[in-house]
């Protein structure tokens, strides 16, 4: 079997039904259930971590999520805040802060079927960049 046929059969035994992994594959993860929120978040330090204009966040209870290999390195970006990222090759994983305790949220970039989680919430849209948006958001 292939390694991505391994790991759907893998998958499939322990009920996930969502799963993801970094560029290099060093650092993988699945979740079962369902999705707690998916959610744009266009605050500067989002923005800082990942590089990119702003960021599309996943959300799991801890509980549900399940790293396949080690879990990823972490960087404290502020007090109580904990965002994971594969230190082999960069890939920005996962945020954890006290604010949402018991959770994990992961970018949406890191998952086998982005497609899945279509955004429906708006985070910090106040520190949006002001061409963040090509229409107004909306805002739920
Ligand atoms: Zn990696
Ligand atoms: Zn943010």
């Amino acid at each position: 079997m292939e390694d991505a046929d391994l790991d759907h059969a893998r998958a499939n035994h322990s009920g996930a039904n969502h799963a993801g992994r970094c560029q290099c594959g060093g650092v993988r993860f699945e979740a079962a259930g369902p999705v707690i929120f998916t959610s744009n978040c266009q605050c500067g330090a989002c923005r800082r971590a990942t590089g990119a204009m702003f960021s599309t966040w996943v959300g799991f209870k801890d509980e549900q999520l399940r790293w396949l290999t080690k879990e990823p390195d972490f960087f404290a970006s502020s007090p109580g805040v904990k965002r994971g990222f594969c230190a082999a090759c960069g890939t920005p994983l996962s945020y954890q802060g006290e604010k949402w305790a018991g959770e994990t949220h992961l970018l949406i970039g890191v998952f086998d079927k982005p497609e899945n989680y279509k955004p429906i919430g708006e985070a910090f849209s106040d520190e949006a960049l002001p061409f963040a948006y090509h229409r107004p958001p909306t805002k739920y």
